[in-house]
């Protein structure tokens, strides 16, 4: 039987990615969060890891008390989810949300763990450095995002020099078909309201800024090692092809199916096999039409800033990472109004100051920089 360590395990995605280890047939063997008690504590009871972990210490005092009864160790802080992302297991699954993801995939990647990644910020904002950890200790990383999950499926058997193009979908979130002034006062409600997905928070509001389709393309450049022009956003309503590939010699390759996360989870735990499930079948005459267009970079400001971030590299997709995680939080507060994010992620990119091949250390101090920054004019 094989193991599995996940991280972020009480979200959207992990928690799906519990249900999907569960019909894999995999052990589950360490669960991390932030600081939901009641949920990872069910979890932990249901699944029976060896180790929980939570980032909250206060909440992981509270986890220790409530597991007494049992055999499982619970671990706090940041160090306490490294730990869990370094223990035994075979592969780790990481859903945890933002930058926090990035410093338990670096304990993963050192413990040599093969990483289905769902935390995109892991490669927006370490990407280089991720990669280059990665290659050095052989560890394979597996996208869960449906997107590169659909790319990631298209170039299998594909030569690594065939690859022109990728095709990259993108929803068009709640706002689509709006104009800037339309957006002035939207809500945190209905920023919310996702057509298609149903997803955590932070990614919702990014798909209504577009901002998550911004991520997606640093993430695609650092895992399919393209240049941004390389890649075609093409915005397609439907949700039904995930994303493809464009060939040297014009053939396009994409992968299609029903907008359910549970697929691309289950694939990066049974790859490169394939397993059988009882999910919705698409029915492509019940589909009927599937329309593509090009986004509205005028309105969606946050795509075209992220494609210059990746472009011009070094701190900066670090700095636009953090400036929308941090005005994000505040969006959800209500502190401030829906198009100030674009604004912060500008103000991000035009100040930082870049450096070439940064540390870890670099990028983690940018992020904090921006969000100080941030935070200084917004109290
Ligand atoms: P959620 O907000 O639903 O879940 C986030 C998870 O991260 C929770 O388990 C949360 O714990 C945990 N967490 C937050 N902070 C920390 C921390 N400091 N240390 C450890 N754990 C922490 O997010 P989603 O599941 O929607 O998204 C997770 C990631 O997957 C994101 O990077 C997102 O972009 C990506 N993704 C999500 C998709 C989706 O369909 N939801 C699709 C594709 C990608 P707690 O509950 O205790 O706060």
């Amino acid at each position: 039987m094989k193991s599995l360590i996940i991280l972020g395990s009480t979200g959207s995605i992990g928690t799906q990615a519990l249900e999907a280890a569960e019909a894999c047939g995999y052990s589950v063997t360490a669960l991390a969060a932030g600081s939901n008690v009641s949920l990872i504590e069910k979890q932990a009871r249901k699944y029976k890891p060896k180790i929980a972990a939570l980032f909250d210490k206060e909440a992981a005092k509270d986890l220790k008390i409530k597991l007494g009864d049992t055999d499982i160790k619970v671990l706090s802080g940041e160090e306490g989810v490294c730990e869990a992302a370094q223990s035994e297991g075979d592969m780790l699954l990481n859903s945890i949300v933002g930058i926090a993801g990035l410093l338990p995939t670096l304990a993963a990647i050192e413990a040599g763990k093969t990483i289905a990644l769902a935390n995109k910020e892991t490669l927006v904002a370490g990407g280089e450095e991720v990669n280059r950890k990665a290659a050095a200790k052989g560890v394979k990383i597996i996208p869960v995002d449906s997107e590169h999950s659909a790319i990631f499926q298209s170039l299998r058997g594909v030569p690594a020099n065939s690859l022109k193009k990728i095709l990259l979908t993108a929803s068009g979130g709640p706002f689509y078909g709006k104009k800037r002034e339309e957006l002035a006062n939207v809500t945190v409600k209905e920023a919310l309201n996702h057509p298609n997905w149903s997803m955590g928070a932070k990614i919702t509001v990014d798909s209504a800024t577009l901002m998550n389709k911004g991520l997606e393309v640093i993430e695609a450049v650092r895992l399919f090692g393209v240049s941004a022009d390389n890649i075609e956003v093409l915005v397609h309503r439907q949700s039904i092809l995930h994303s493809g590939v464009e060939l040297s010699d014009g053939a396009v390759i994409a992968q299609l199916g029903t907008p359910d996360m549970r697929l691309p989870i289950q694939y990066a735990l049974t790859y490169p096999e394939r397993a059988d499930n009882a999910f919705e079948r698409l029915s492509l005459t019940d589909v009927g039409t599937l329309t593509f267009e090009k986004p509205d970079v005028e309105t969606f400001r946050c795509l075209p800033l992220c494609i210059e971030a990746v472009n011009r590299g070094g701190l900066l997709p670090a700095a636009v990472n953090g400036a929308n995680e941090a005005a994000v939080e505040l969006f959800l507060k209500g502190k401030i109004k829906f198009l100030q994010i674009a604004d912060f992620v500008e103000q991000a990119l035009l100040t930082t100051e870049n450096k070439p091949n940064p540390s870890i250390e670099n990028i983690l101090d940018t992020d904090s920089a921006v969000r100080r920054q941030i935070k200084s004019i917004i109290r």
